[in-house]
């Protein structure tokens, strides 16, 4: 007999062969000719269904982005998984993560971290996504409604901050959030054709490097 969850488990490992596809073919931009054994587990184990509209349900498995309303989009699989992948996660790390939309992602770096703080500038998307993480049994998570262009000063520095959304410049506020020897994966720039996601990595001095890792299209990171 095939229940719901043969179904879904099997066409989670499409879409991760997908992003295993994805991940060779996009190689000479990222330097990654594959994700960490790890990250590949959690995006097998996340329920994106969870995640979608109802009308959605038969898309969640397709690498892409679906509109969860109000403007905003739920990120496509592969480039969660490789924004997840270059924070090098190791379980113990204390993540903040700016625009949490749905809450795929939280739910993704959740497996990975010992603790996530989101942050989302539209209350219906934070207490959705607040509902999805808790009825997935995330206990690792806290969502706050608010402007993410200014961190989370409370509970900085971070290990490591991934951000949703593409603003036209770095937010400062976040790279002083992050810890010496932490990492923050972020699209940046004004149009959506644009954007590249920039890795930004603080070292135990604090000086700051950053590198392109890919083209991208965010939504933009909007003013609180
Ligand atoms: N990774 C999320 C992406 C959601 S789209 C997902 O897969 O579901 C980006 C999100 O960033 C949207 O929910 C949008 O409302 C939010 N956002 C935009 N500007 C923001 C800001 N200044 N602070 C916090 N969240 C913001």
């Amino acid at each position: 007999m095939t229940t719901m969850s043969d179904d879904t488990d099997a066409r989670r490992a499409t879409m991760v062969a997908d992003i295993v596809a994805d991940a060779k073919a996009t190689a000479p931009h990222t330097g990654r000719e594959t994700f960490s054994q790890r990250v590949l587990d959690a995006m097998a184990a996340v329920p994106r269904h969870a995640f979608v509209r109802p009308d959605d349900l038969a898309r969640a498995y397709v690498n892409g982005p679906l509109p969860i309303g109000q403007g905003q989009t739920i990120s496509q699989p592969f480039v969660v998984a490789l924004m997840t992948d270059v924070l090098e996660l190791n379980g113990s790390d204390r993540v903040l993560e700016i625009g949490v939309g749905s809450g795929y992602q939280t739910a993704i770096l959740a497996k990975l971290a010992a603790h996530v703080y989101g942050v989302e500038v539209l209350p219906g998307l934070a207490s959705a996504a607040e509902a999805r993480l808790s009825a997935q049994g995330a206990r690792n998570v806290t969502v706050r409604t608010g402007d993410g262009t200014l961190g989370w000063p409370e509970h900085a520095p971070y290990d490591a901050i991934l951000v949703g959304a593409a603003p036209s410049a770095m937010p400062e506020a976040l790279v002083a959030q992050l810890k010496p020897g932490g990492r923050m994966i972020i699209p940046v720039g004004r149009g959506r054709l644009t954007q590249e996601l920039l890795l930004v990595k603080k070292d135990s001095s604090g000086a700051v490097s950053q590198r392109s890792v890919l083209p991208v299209q965010f939504v933009p990171l909007v003013k609180g």
